[in-house]
């Protein structure tokens, strides 16, 4: 008996007789040819906001780093461990990825503890407390007074911070300099989990809208 978790493995049995069957010729090619993913997603850790679930994407489609909250750390090349700057590094100069998407959700628990700090760290290193403290004069601009909901602040801050994140990308010189050149496009997307709306930012204003959904042209 192993104790890896069972409902893993009776995945993954499920995973081989189904999904990996009907895309067993996509596995093998994608081996031989390495991945060439046409979208860097950079998503939140949470269990319910998964970009190849939301987005219905394949192996080998979405380059995806996630980490509590979301968050894109600024441009920081001080020897320390940058996960996420790493990941960034890998998808724009290995891969040549030219589409970012950073992806927040609702009811994200990193927001929520960006807006109203615990009284007592996790644990004695306090990452989660390090972390959100990239958010923390954000956060301290959003409203505090009755005037807005705890929820209202929440998705506020929500949105909020996938514009800081996007504005840190730009300080990675390989993004600034692709995107002066017109050959890098980042993106802002927020999905609700509640009722499965995405909502994705406007490049002008940064505003959040409902995406009209073209049918891909049918071709001759
Ligand atoms: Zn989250």
């Amino acid at each position: 008996m192993t104790e890896f978790p069972a409902s893993l493995l009776l995945g993954y049995r499920d995973f081989m007789s189904g999904r990996y069957l009907e895309e067993r010729e996509r596995y093998r090619m994608l081996a031989e040819t390495g991945q060439q993913p046409h979208t860097m997603m950079i998503a939140c850790c949470d269990s319910r906001a998964a970009p190849e679930t939301i987005f219905n994407c394949g192996p080998g489609e979405l380059f995806v780093v996630r980490n509590v909250a979301n968050l894109v750390p600024p441009y920081e090349p001080d020897g320390q461990f940058h996960a996420t700057s790493a990941a960034l590094e890998y998808a724009v100069q290995a891969l040549k990825i030219r589409d970012i998407v950073v992806m927040g959700h609702g009811r994200c628990g990193g927001i929520q503890t960006a807006l109203d700090p615990l009284d007592e760290p996790l644990s004695p290193g306090d990452f989660i407390g390090k972390w959100m403290g990239m958010l923390r004069s954000t956060a301290e601009q959003i409203p505090s007074t009755a005037i807005m909901t705890q929820a209202e602040r929440q998705t506020a801050l929500e949105r909020v911070s996938i514009r800081n994140s996007i504005a840190n990308l730009r300080t990675f010189p390989c993004v600034r300099i692709l995107e002066e050149r017109g050959s890098m496009r980042l993106h802002g997307a927020w999905f609700d989990i509640s009722t499965g709306e995405l909502w994705v930012m406007d490049a002008k204003t940064g505003d959040f809208i409902r995406p009209e959904i073209a049918e891909p042209a049918l071709s001759a």
